[in-house]
C-alpha cells in the first residue's frame, strides 16, 4: 500500500514553479529520500505533503487522504521535523516533550514523553535545558518532539544538516530504527546519507522529478558505481522520470 501519492502536485510562487507536476508515490514503512540541489522544490514538497503550503494544482494523497481535501484528517497522522527546529531553548528535554505531548492533547504528558525519551536514548540529557544541548542533541530531541504523536507519516527536511559527522551516524540509526513502523522521508544533501538509509530514493531538478529508484537502480541507469557520481548525472539530465 502507498502512504504518500502525489497526483502532477505543483506550486507556483508568481511566474516561479516551484514543484512542476510531481508524481511519485512512497509505500508504507518505507524511508524514501528527496533529492536535488538547492531550490529544486524539495523543501516546497515536504511542505505541501504535510500541508503546509497548498498546492497551486495536482492533489496528494496521504494514507488515502487529500491534502486538499482532507488536511486536518491527515495533519493528526503525519509529523514534521522541519529545517529550523521548535524546540523550546528555555525548557529542559523533557519539558520540550512534555509541551509538545500537551499541544496535542495527549491523555498521559509524562508517560509518552518518558517512552520517546527511551525510544530515541536521551535520558542522559533529560533534565538538560535545550539550549545547552549540541547540534546532535537538539536536533535527535527535535525529531523526538515530531514522533511525541506517533505518527504514521514522518517528514524530516535536512535532519542531519550541519552536524559533525559521528552525531550524523548516530542520528542515522534513530532515523535506521523508524524503518518498517513509520513511513519517512526526508531531504538531504548528504548523499552517502540518502545512499546508507532509503529504501528509494526521488531526485529533484527545477521542480520536476528527474528519476525516481532504489540507490541501486539509480547508480545502474546512471552507469555509474558511485551514488553521487549517479546523482550528478541524473539531477542534470533533461526531462521526468
Ligand atoms: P534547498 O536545498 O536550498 O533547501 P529546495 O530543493 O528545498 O532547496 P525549495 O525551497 O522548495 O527548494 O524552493 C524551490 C524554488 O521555489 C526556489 O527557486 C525558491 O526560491 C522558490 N520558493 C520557495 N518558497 C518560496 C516562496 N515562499 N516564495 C517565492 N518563491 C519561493
Amino acid at each position: 500500500m502507498n502512504a504518500i501519492e502525489t497526483l502532477h502536485l505543483t506550486k507556483r510562487y508568481g511566474p516561479k514553479t516551484a514543484v512542476d507536476s510531481l508524481c511519485l508515490h512512497v509505500e508504507n514503512g518505507e524511508l524514501f529520500a528527496l533529492l536535488g540541489v538547492n531550490g529544486a522544490g524539495k523543501t516546497t514538497t515536504i511542505r505541501m505533503l504535510s500541508c503546509l503550503v497548498r498546492p497551486t494544482s495536482g492533489d496528494a494523497l496521504i494514507l488515502g487522504g487529500s491534502v486538499l481535501t482532507s488536511p486536518e484528517t491527515v495533519k493528526r497522522r503525519i509529523s514534521v521535523s522541519p529545517q529550523e527546529t521548535a524546540v523550546a531553548q528555555n525548557l529542559t528535554v523533557v519539558e520540550n516533550l512534555e509541551l509538545m505531548a500537551g499541544i496535542y492533547g495527549l491523555l498521559d504528558r509524562k508517560k509518552r514523553a518518558q517512552q520517546v525519551v527511551k525510544e530515541l536514548g536521551l535520558e542522559e540529557i533529560v533534565e538538560n535545558k535545550a539550549k545547552v544541548l549540541s547540534g546532535g542533541w537538539q536536533r535527535r530531541l527535535s525529531i523526538a518532539m515530531a514522533l511525541i504523536t506517533e505518527p504514521e507519516v514522518l517528514f524530516l527536511d535536512e535532519p542531519t544538516l550541519g552536524l559533525d559527522v559521528l552525531a550524523r551516524r548516530e542520528l542515522w540509526e534513530v532515523i535506521r530504527a523508524l524503518r518498517g513502523r513509520t513511513t519517512v522521508v526526508l531531504t538531504t544533501h548528504y548523499l552517502e546519507e540518502a545512499e546508507a538509509l532509503s529504501d528509494h530514493v526521488g531526485i529533484m531538478a527545477a521542480g520536476r522529478l528527474q528519476a525516481v529508484g532504489t540507490p541501486e537502480e539509480l547508480k545502474q541507469r546512471a552507469g555509474t558505481s558511485d551514488f553521487e557520481e549517479a546523482f550528478i548525472r541524473l539531477a542534470s539530465k533533461k526531462g521526468a522520470a
